[in-house]
Formats: structure tokens, sequence, C-alpha cells
């Protein structure tokens, strides 16, 4: 069992470590605030060492076969689904989700592992016609180098394997640092390859202070691309800091998914996915609903059946099999909702159901599933992302009225669309700018598509088989022949 009095936060070259400094930091239970344990807390010395190990780790780990680097994901694989409930009453002891959330995370998370052991084994590359007769063109695919992932508290496991699956497959070697709130599920995850038999170096991982590990990783010259995800602040932060060494990134920021409700839509189901899609994680997911719109001729049913489901989802400890709505991630993530709400109704807005701190008897962060209508463009609300279970709701008229209030933020992640029409199917999935389109689908997060965003939501993608290029360089070989 990982939690205890004081773990070890820092794994370099196949031994885990404390800080130089001493320093730990406290892992908290956002539900009752109790502390869980200390890890070890390291900076900018400990990240550079990191990249040092994962530089002398990477020559041979990029020669062995794919086949040789796919056994270890699989066998990762398993053992994540062996150790699912640990795994997952670790996840929710740090991060808050319910339980069976958290399960569906881990397996989620294992499937990225099983889905890049597989695409190892198929990263090809070409032989090129020639324009010449007495020349060979050939492409070659060839690991990256050592990659640095950066990883949120949001999804601490299924975020580490989609970055972890596909760069060990590619032939990179790894610096991790995942995020400071929720070290615990990383950690289990590394020692799970640590006793896979990773070989040393290959998988590193650094847990402490953001900053000074992020100066190290985008600083040092041996970094050969950051693959991040997280705010679109920091991800801004981490492209300037990479301009130097021209570095390649790979970043999935921030989101502001809305979600069109059309007049045809089968109304029970739009709801359901609504409630899903925008209350799961407690709303502390980048794709899951952020504004609703909804058909004016239907927005009243809508709403209606909406609030008689939110109000019935009970809110409390993950741990309890029982609990659909979990604590916040700590008190920052609170105070966001409650000024989001505050703002709203300041401005106009009318709130159906929520609209306060929860008032438990268990100490932590929580804060009431809101449903909130007469919103405006104008609120907060409606152009920030908030990250917590606010939900507010926009009534519409016309398809091309619609596309342009679905597209005027400046973040691209997901958007949905409730319909039973094939034409709005294609009609709005082509004219939504957005990476990812879910159509009466509100997972759309699957091992073997890709996902990714546009705009100030990011670039690059994780998942499918575009998912494992990212951590690879095409070589292009050219070979002249005498006759
Ligand atoms: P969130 O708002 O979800 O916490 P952040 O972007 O702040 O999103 O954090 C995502 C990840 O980025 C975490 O691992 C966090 O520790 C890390 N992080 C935060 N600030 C920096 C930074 N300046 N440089 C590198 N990583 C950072």
């Amino acid at each position: 069992m990982l939690v205890g009095q004081k773990e070890k936060g820092i794994f370099i070259n196949g031994e885990w470590r404390d800080s130089y400094s001493g320093t730990v930091r406290a892992i908290i239970n956002p539900a009752t605030l109790e502390k869980l344990t200390e890890i070890s807390y390291g900076g900018k010395e400990e990240a550079l060492e990191a990249v040092e190990e994962a530089k002398a780790a990477f020559p041979s780990w990029s020669k062995k076969t794919a086949r040789e680097r796919s056994t270890f994901l699989y066998k990762a694989y398993e053992k994540m689904l062996e150790n699912k409930e640990q795994l997952a009453q670790i996840l929710t002891s740090e991060q808050g989700k319910p339980l069976t959330e958290a399960r569906t995370e881990i397996e989620s998370a294992a499937s990225y592992l099983l889905w890049y052991a597989e695409e190892a084994n198929r990263v090809y590359g070409e032989i090129i016609p020639s324009s010449k007769v007495n020349r060979r063109s050939l492409v070659i695919p060839q690991a990256i180098g050592v990659i640095a992932a950066i990883t949120p508290w949001n999804f601490p496991a299924s975020m580490v394997t989609r970055k972890l699956g596909p760069s060990l497959a590619a032939g990179c070697t790894v610096v991790l640092k995942p995020a400071s709130q929720t070290p615990l599920t990383a950690m289990a995850i590394v020692k799970i390859f640590e006793e896979v038999g990773l070989p040393k170096g290959v998988l590193n991982l650094v847990s402490g202070d953001a900053k000074g590990v992020g100066e190290a990783l985008t600083q040092s010259p041996d970094v050969r691309l950051i693959t991040f995800t997280g705010s679109t602040e920091v991800g801004r932060e981490l492209m300037k800091n990479s301009a130097q060494h021209i570095k390649k990134l790979s970043l999935e920021l921030g989101g502001h998914a809305p979600i069109l409700v059309m007049d045809d839509a089968d109304l029970e189901n739009a709801v359901d996915l609504t409630l899903a899609s925008k209350f799961r994680n407690c709303g502390q997911t980048c794709i899951c609903a952020n504004r609703v719109y909804v058909h004016r001729e239907i927005a009243d049913s809508f709403v209606e059946k909406l609030a008689v489901k939110v109000k019935s989802m009970k809110i409390g400890n993950g741990i309890d099999e029982a609990t659909v709505i979990g604590p916040m991630i700590d008190r920052n993530a609170v105070e966001k909702a409650a000024e989001h709400v505050e703002d709203a109704v300041h401005q106009g807005a009318t709130i159906i159901t929520g609209g306060k701190e929860w008032q438990g008897n268990l100490g932590g962060h929580f804060y009431e599933p809101t449903i909130l209508v007469d919103v405006n463009d104008q609120m907060k609300v409606m152009n920030e992302e908030t990250f917590g279970p606010v939900l507010p709701i926009e009534t519409f008229d016309s398809i091309e009225e619609v596309i342009e209030k679905a597209n005027q933020l400046p973040y691209g992640l997901a958007a949905y669309i409730m319909t039973e029409s094939t034409n709005r199917v294609f009609q709005l999935s082509e004219a939504l700018e957005y990476g990812i389109i879910g159509v009466n689908d509100v997972f759309p997060a699957t091992a073997e598509a890709p996902f990714g965003g546009i705009k100030e939501s990011g670039f690059g993608k994780e998942g499918g088989k575009e998912g494992i290029m990212e951590f690879v360089e095409m070589k292009y070989v050219s070979i002249g022949m005498t006759n």
C-alpha cells in the first residue's frame, strides 16, 4: 500500500529518493482534508538529474525492438488491472472522485498501455518512388529522444498512461512530473513499471515544485519534447520557455465545451448525457460541458427534467459507493465556482438548483451541483472555464445562431451535439471549430481515437495511431547509387 507516513516521491534511474533539500509536501484528501501522507518534493536539481538519467537510458531503450518494448507495456497493463481496486482507492483518496469513476479511470488508463503495446509494432516508415533512377528515398521513423510529461490532477491515472504508453512504445525515455495535488496515483503507476522490470532510467518521476521542475524541463536542450495537459495559461508559458531550444510540444489545454441540444434531440437521452458530461468528476474535466445551448421549443422541458435529476444527486465522500458528486480538488476550485455563480446572478441569471457550497459534515471542499438559466454571453461562466459543477443553459432559435455562439470563444477542445438528424450531424460536426465532436456521446476519449484540441486548447493528439507519432521523428534518407 502506498499511503503511509512518508513516501519517496522521486524516482530517478530506478531508485526512490528523497529530495536534496529534504522538502516534503502533504497530500490531502479533498473530501475530509485529512493528511494522507507526505511525499518528498523536489525541484530543478532533481529534474535535471532525471533528464541526465533518461538521456543515458535512451540509446539502449530506443534500440530495443518494438516487440521488446511492447512486452513491458503489456505486462504493466495487466498489472494495472490486477491492482485496479487498490489504484482506484488511492485515486479517490487524493483526488476525490467517486470510487466508481476512479475504477473506470483505472480501466481507461490501462487501456492506453494495451493500445500502445499494440501500436509500438506498427510505426512504419516509407520508401518513396524516386524521381531519379539512381536515387532511393527512404523515410525512417525514430524515437524523438528524452521527453517530459507534465500531468494534471483531474485524471491522475489516465493522463499519465496516455503519455507514458505512446512515448515508451515509440522508444523515448521519460521524465514525468505529476500534479502536486495527486502524485500518489502516478507513483503507484511508476511502481508497476518498476515491478515489470522496465530498465532503469527509462521512466523517471519527479514530484516537486512546478515552477522549478518546469524550468528545468523547458531549459534543458536534452528534453526534446514536452507533452503537457493542464491550463492554457501554463501551456502558454511552457511554449514560450521552449522557444529557446525549439522544443517540440504536445499541449492539451483548457476547454469550454458547448452542448447543442437541437429541437429533434431525444430529450431523455439528451438530459442524461448532459448530466453525465457536466457532473462527472464534479465538473473538473477538460472536455466536460461548460455551457448548454438548447433550442427554445424544448428548453422548458429540458431544464425541468434536468433539474429533477440534479436535485437527486448524492453529494459526499467519493469513497462512499453511493456518492455521485464528490469534493472539488481544493479551496480555490470552490471559490472559482462560487465566483462564476455570483457573477452570473449579479448579471441576471436565475439559479434553478444549487448555487452554494455544500454544508455537509465531512470538512472538505464541496459545491452543490448547480443549474443556471437566463444567462448571457457577458457572464464569466459563459467565457471562462469553470471547472466545477455549474451548468449555465441558454436558449437559441436558429442553427446559424447556435453555431456562431458555440464558436465564439478562443477554446476548441470538445463540443457536443444532441440530435437525431443525420443532416445536422454532418452540418454541425463540420461547422464547429473543435478538435473533438461528440454526437449523442459525451465520453469520446478512448485509446484508439485521436484526442486533442485546436485554437487555444492546444495541439497534438493523444490516443489513436496519431498519438504515437507525436513521439517519432520521420527521418528522410536519400541514397545516391552508382550505376
Ligand atoms: P490546473 O489548473 O489543472 O492545476 P495547471 O496548468 O496549473 O492546471 O497544472 C497542470 C500541471 O502543470 C501540474 O502538474 C502542475 O504542477 C504543472 N505546472 C503548473 N505550473 C507550471 C509551470 N510553470 N511549469 C511547468 N509545469 C507547471
